[in-house]
């Protein structure tokens, strides 16, 4: 009787809420088994789940199967959600790690596995659709041993592939399990025509079971054999510590073998207990991180993801570390210094909501409508307080200019986005005010329009994507002087200012540098701020392309002014004519923002990777490998890399992802400039 968790992983489309559901039916947590195509799975209950039959968030089902408490996340896979899969990864103590038999390139499948090397995570191997007519578990099982190596271990072989499969043939119980009638597996005999490669299959299983212990080596080697209890001693040790990846066959679509990777998971991966005394044993525990006890009846959890539901609310999904939480408890939330006090729990199942009177340590739950808590936090008991490293959510690399369909909806907009971004820590949102953009930032194109049309159905706003400004400056290239001379004087009260500025070049930096050399009083004192405000609102828009201007130093060192006509306001202009006069003479040049990319792709990728960074007016500033990976640093200017995130995934058939930061201003190459100034032009001519 223990408490489990697993996590669902895969590339999107392997068949993970495929096999959720088959697991959920077999165990008899629902009565009808849903499927992907018709929209009827507990699993994929959103409604732009339903829509694009695949998952965007991560779903969780609790339920009990043999006396064990087993809760369930199916994870979305997509790189569009990769959040969501690493909020998963820290509430679960196991892994069922799927791959599609099918033939294809499943390069995803290497990031996630990265994913759970990090973690450390104990985890299983499904190869699922053996069902499917190009079903060839043999060469995606050598495929994905080439690339993980030895551990992963066949612990059962298809019975049959393609419409002849029937079943599986289990190499530790050396025994066949006919599912010729899905619903009532029947055990039988390995037949006879593979006998021959089960007893190899078999073999080897021993030899790397017996490798995972010393007794158990020291046994294998005298005797050259191992019993059914002591084979699955090894396994059991070799998957909890990481060693070895059991390799499991199904059909999941129609269960066939589902109820075996039930029974494997709950046999082979660590339960909650045994996962705490691991994590114990094996990690730095930082100070006052030391809840992970049995006895500690202090509560402490994390949350992974946070859902805000049309009727139910905001739900924060929790996976409890140690101690109880109850309905009414204080709860501090130790990441923002804020009490919550929820007053229900629930386990959920898809959707649907089962309220609990406890949460124990080693459960997954959901606390309804806490107030200040975001995905990622820690609660914890208010005496003893503890905050869990936080969750390494992906940062957003593909950004876009939301374009609104009426002057009304930017008001509406903000509420919507600021919801969708609790939700959601992958998707960051600002305007900018320089160029008018509401910026959007997501995993990639499939994440963002995900995010359009939750704004038409939750929020009744329609936007589309357009392409960012960039944000452009100016600066001058050399030094220069110029007067400025403001005077009105025709009738009434006149106008007079009057000054000689000189401009010198400061580089690629912000703001501007203003000095006063007036002497003898050719501008009385009084004026001279006004001169200063005149240079800076005329820096909003400079003389190249309207874009602001940098890296300026301005001295004012002469000038004239009248008793009766000047005034702030005509000194002021005088400052700003002067400015633009000498920003002209100054050699003006654009200057665009350059991004530094960190760039991950798989050795094969480099050469096109490298040449199309050039094609980008990128420079490459290092390479590193990475495991099979190799990492790129290079610098590309943001104009040329605003689609980068789709083009990178498409050069690498997915494979490939990237993080980039600002990392400065630098000139455009004249032709370059010419053509972004004549659009422009025509842009604001408009
Ligand atoms: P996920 O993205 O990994 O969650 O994959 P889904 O569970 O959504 O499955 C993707 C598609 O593959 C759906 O159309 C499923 O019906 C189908 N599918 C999943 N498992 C199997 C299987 O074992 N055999 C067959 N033939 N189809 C499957
Ligand atoms: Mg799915």
């Amino acid at each position: 009787m223990g408490i489990y968790s697993f996590a669902i992983v895969a590339h999107s489309g392997a068949g993970k809420t495929t096999l959720g559901e088959a697991l959920l039916y077999r165990a008899g947590a629902i009565d009808k088994l849903g499927a992907i195509g018709a929209g009827t799975t507990v699993l994929d209950a959103e409604p732009e789940e339903k829509e694009r039959q695949s998952s965007s968030q991560t779903a969780m089902a609790h339920f009990t199967h043999d006396g064990h408490s087993v809760h369930l996340l199916d994870t979305p896979g997509s790189m569009n959600f990769l959040g969501a899969t690493m909020g998963a990864l820290r509430a679960v103590d196991g892994v069922i790690l799927m791959a599609n038999a099918e033939p294809g390139v499943q390069s995803e499948t290497e990031l996630l596995w990265e994913a759970l090397e990090q973690h450390g995570m104990p985890r299983i191997l499904v190869i699922n659709k053996l069902d499917k007519e190009q079903a060839d578990f043999d060469a995606r099982f050598d495929n994905l041993r080439e690339i993980f190596g030895t551990r992963l271990i066949r612990v059962q072989m298809p019975w049959g592939t393609g419409d002849q499969f029937k079943g599986v043939l289990d190499l530790v119980e050396m025994a066949a399990y006919d599912y010729s009638a899905p619903d009532k597996p029947q055990k039988t005999d390995i037949p006879a025509e593979l006998a021959d490669v089960a007893e190899d299959l078999r073999y080897q299983l021993v030899e790397s079971a017996a490798e995972g212990d010393d007794a158990l080596l020291e046994k294998y080697l005298e005797t050259e054999e191992l019993s059914e209890e002591e084979l699955r001693q090894g396994l059991v040790a070799g998957t909890q510590q990481g060693k070895l990846v059991p390799v499991f066959c199904t059909a999941a679509q129609t269960t066939v073998g589902a109820d075996r990777v039930l029974q494997g998971a709950l046999g082979l991966l660590p339960d909650a207990e045994t996962r705490r005394r691991q994590r114990q044993a094996q990690e730095q525990v930082p100070e006052g991180y030391a809840p992970e006890s049995a006895d500690n009846p202090d509560a402490a959890a994390l949350v992974f993801k946070t859902r805000i539901d049309h009727y139910a609310g905001k739900l924060s999904y929790v996976r409890v570390f140690s101690g109880t939480v109850k309905p009414g408890d204080e709860l501090l939330n130790t990441t923002r210094g804020e009490t919550e006090r929820p007053a229900h729990l629930y386990k959920m199942v898809g959707k649907e909501q089962v309220e609990v009177t406890q949460l124990a340590a080693g459960e997954i739950g959901v606390l309804p409508k806490l107030s200040h808590t975001h995905s990622g936090d820690t609660l914890s008991n208010p005496k003893h307080k503890v905050e869990f490293p936080p969750i390494a959510f992906p940062t957003p690399v593909l950004t876009y200019a939301l374009q609104l369909g009426g002057k009304g909806e930017e008001d509406k907009l903000g509420a919507a986005l600021h919801r969708m971004i609790e939700e959601d820590p992958t998707l960051q949102f600002s305007h900018n005010a320089e160029t008018g953009d509401f910026l959007i930032n997501g995993m990639g194109q499939i994440h963002l329009e995900l995010v359009l049309e939750r704004l038409k159905r939750e929020f009744n706003i329609e936007a589309t994507l357009g392409q960012p400004h960039v944000p452009y400056r100016e600066t001058i290239r050399h030094g220069a002087k110029a007067q400025g001379k403001y005077k009105k004087q025709t009738g009434g009260r006149g106008q007079y200012g009057d000054c000689w500025l000189e401009l010198k070049p400061r580089g690629a930096v912000d703001g501007l540098e203003f000095h006063n050399a007036i002497v003898g009083g050719a501008i009385p004192k009084n004026y001279i701020p006004a001169i200063e405000k005149g240079i800076q609102e005329a820096m909003g828009k400079g003389v190249v392309g309207a874009y602001p201007v940098i890296g300026i130093d301005a001295t004012v060192y002469d000038g004239s002014y009248h008793d009766v006509d000047s005034s702030e306001m005509a000194f002021k202009i005088a400052g700003s004519m002067a400015f633009k006069k000498a920003m002209e003479d100054a050699r003006p040049v654009l200057l665009e923002p350059i991004l530094e990319l960190e760039i991950v792709v798989h050795a094969d990728y480099m050469g096109d990777v490298m040449g199309d960074i050039n094609s980008r007016r990128g420079r490459v500033l290092g390479m590193d490998s990475r495991g099979r990976n190799q990492v790129v640093r290079a610098e590309v200017p943001m104009g040329e890399a605003l689609t980068y995130a789709i083009d990178l995934r498409a050069m690498t058939s997915g494979q490939g992802y990237f993080t980039q930061r600002f990392a400065r201003y630098e000139e455009v190459p004249a032709p370059i400039a010419d053509k972004i100034i004549k659009e422009r032009q025509a842009a604001m001519g408009e």
